[in-house]
């Protein structure tokens, strides 16, 4: 058995720095705790942008 795992869904490089540029964009603000942009904690874009990084295997939020 050495197929690799399914899930992790490969995405283009022009992709990923559209999502990478999202977190950038609706990152919570550290003085407010809100996304600078909609002014919401974890906004919809930055939730979506991260969750497809994750996808991607190309951003893991385990500690
Ligand atoms: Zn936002």
């Amino acid at each position: 058995m050495s197929t690799p795992p399914q899930g992790h869904a490969p995405i283009s490089d022009e992709l990923a720095r559209r999502y990478w540029e999202a977190v950038a964009v609706h990152g919570d603000d550290p003085a407010t705790d809100m996304c600078v942009h909609c002014r919401r904690s974890r906004c919809p874009e930055w939730a979506y942008a991260v969750e497809q990084l994750i996808l991607a295997d190309l951003l893991n939020f385990e500690k």
